[in-house]
């Protein structure tokens, strides 16, 4: 209710605001005119450069799945280390919190380094998630023949419940840790970045770039994005400010948005559906193999027949390995039937939406409760309402 007034309020500023650019607008985008004030009008639902914004079928009715998993932060950053157990070499590539897609292929390519030190031809791999397949992927590129070992596989792992967006520095350690991690974090996200451009234009779009609309009712820089219980994390995004566009923030009366402040930015989206399949069938197309099988104790992976392990059991290394420094951080999305037609993500402090080609996931978040919290049962109750803010977001558009 309190969200609706605000949205009621925003609007309002905003009519009051812009009345006068807006009465010169016609029903097409238009370029800037003396009439509009020197300003660029859009149209109801357009942007000022006549881009259609398709409108967002935001409805409880439409949502197909509430999937929860838990982000496995941890305080120092992942660990990517080559352990002695027994006769074998473990290498471990897990603990990527919130950026485990984004950084998969530069985190699994120093893991497969470290393999590789061994000197083996034959690689075990523990773990079928984004960190298994793509260090699968790797160490076949380095000419190794890989096995699989998982209990589970895609789609029932947990990285097929992320969001899907390029988000390199998300959960990935805290600030205290931040400067030590912080070489390396470049280096596993620059060649990431790197890989997902070889994988842009194949069939079934398993990686796109998008363009979205982050709405505020405070000017950008303002807003307060941290949650309460939780630590404040490694910010590295300085860093790497060569490898995405630079977003622009877009006037009054140049967005159909209610809210006052609009940024555009320009991402990369995983379509993860269609991404973990490409991921499998190339791994099994080089000749990889797959065995579904589940590990209670370190010991047991004596038994098997490769001598250097790469262990990319993710959230799984805590209960596995006993780390209590895996830290589990809950996360919840709700999948909206897919719309095509809608190409553009959409975020608030508090609200995301990302245009997946598999539904539009739709994901609140700044709440509390979700640190060391493992518990992974659906809050349907708690979708709804996002998807019910997202609504409201949606009717507060100008349409014509
Ligand atoms: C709500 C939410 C949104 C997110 N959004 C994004 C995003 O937009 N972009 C991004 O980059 N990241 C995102 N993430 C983070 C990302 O999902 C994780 O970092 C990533 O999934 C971790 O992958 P993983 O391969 O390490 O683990 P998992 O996907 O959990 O895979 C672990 C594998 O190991 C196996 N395994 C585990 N234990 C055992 C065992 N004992 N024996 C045998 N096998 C075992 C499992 O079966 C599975 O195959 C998000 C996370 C959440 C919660």
């Amino acid at each position: 209710m309190q969200r609706r007034q605000f949205l009621r309020q925003a609007g309002a500023t905003l009519a009051v605001a812009s009345t006068a650019g807006l009465a010169a607008c016609a029903k097409q985008a238009v370029v800037p005119t003396p009439a509009a004030g020197g300003r660029a009008c859009a149209a109801a639902g357009f942007l000022a450069d006549g881009v259609e914004l398709a409108p967002i079928k935001a409805k409880v009715d439409r949502i197909t799945g509430v999937y929860v998993c838990t982000r496995p932060f941890r305080a120092a950053g992942p660990r990517i280390e080559l352990e002695r157990l027994g006769h074998k070499a473990i290498v471990h590539n897990y603990g990527h919190g919130g950026s485990g897609w984004s950084l998969s292929w530069g985190s699994s390519t120093l893991a497969v380094r470290m393999a590789q030190s061994t000197g083996v031809r034959e690689l075990g791999v523990i773990g079928c998630g984004a960190l298994g397949l793509t260090s699968a992927l790797v160490a076949q590129r380095a000419g190794m023949s890989v096995r699989i070992y998982a209990k589970a596989l895609p789609p029932d792992v947990y990285s097929m419940r992320a969001s899907g967006l390029w988000t390199p520095d998300s959960r990935i350690c805290d600030a205290q840790h931040a400067a030590a991690f912080a070489e390396r974090w470049e280096e596993m996200t620059r060649i990431s970045h790197a890989k997902y451009q070889s994988l842009l234009g194949v069939p079934g779009k398993p990686i796109e770039w998008i363009e979205g609309y982050a709405l505020s009712d405070t000017p950008a820089g303002q807003s307060h994005t941290d949650v309460a219980d939780e630590p404040e994390y490694g910010d590295f995004h300085e860093r790497v400010r060569d490898l995405t566009p630079r977003s622009v923030d877009l006037p009054p009366g140049n967005h159909p948005f209610a809210q006052p402040y609009v940024r555009r930015y320009t991402t990369m989206m995983f379509n993860i559906s269609t991404y973990a399949r490409l991921l499998m069938a190339d791994f099994l197309a080089a000749g990889g193999k797959i065995e579904v099988r589940e590990f209670h104790q370190p010991h047991e992976l004596l038994a098997l027949p490769e001598t250097t392990l790469i262990n990319a059991t993710g959230y799984g290394a805590r209960a596995l390995f006993n780390d209590d420094t895996v830290i589990p951080v809950r996360g919840q999305t709700a999948r909206l039937i897919p719309q095509p037609e809608v190409t553009y993500g959409l975020s608030t402090r508090n609200l995301s939406m990302v245009p997946r080609s598999d539904g539009l996931m739709v994901q609140s978040f700044g709440e509390t409760g979700n640190f060391n919290n493992s518990d992974v049962t659906p809050n349907r109750a708690a979708s709804e309402a996002a998807v019910k803010q997202l609504a409201d977001l949606v009717a507060s558009m100008r349409r014509g």
